[in-house]
């Protein structure tokens, strides 16, 4: 059990999609360009990753005004 935690706590650590709180300005451009409906704004309206199934398709990156959003791409993936 203290294996899977590990394991667990380790991917979460490398979350696909990292969004800067404090740059955030709550405008809602990434939630809406996200082909996979992942990201949402949470209840102090910053962007957060609501669901886990990124294609790094990158437009929340690209999108963000104010540059907040950082996806990070798997090795493989590349
Ligand atoms: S990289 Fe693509 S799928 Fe992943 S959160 Fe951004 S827009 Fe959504
Ligand atoms: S696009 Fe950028 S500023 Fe707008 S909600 Fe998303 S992370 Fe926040």
């Amino acid at each position: 059990m203290s294996n899977y935690s590990a394991h667990y706590v380790q991917q979460r650590a490398e979350a696909s999609v990292i969004i800067d709180r404090d740059k955030c300005i709550g405008c809602d451009i990434c939630v809406q360009v996200c082909p996979m409906g992942i990201l949402a704004l949470d209840k102090d309206g910053k962007a957060y990753m609501k669901y886990d199934e990124c294609w790094y398709c990158t437009p929340c990156q690209t999108d963000c005004p104010v540059d907040a959003v950082r996806v990070h791409i798997p090795y493989l993936v590349r």
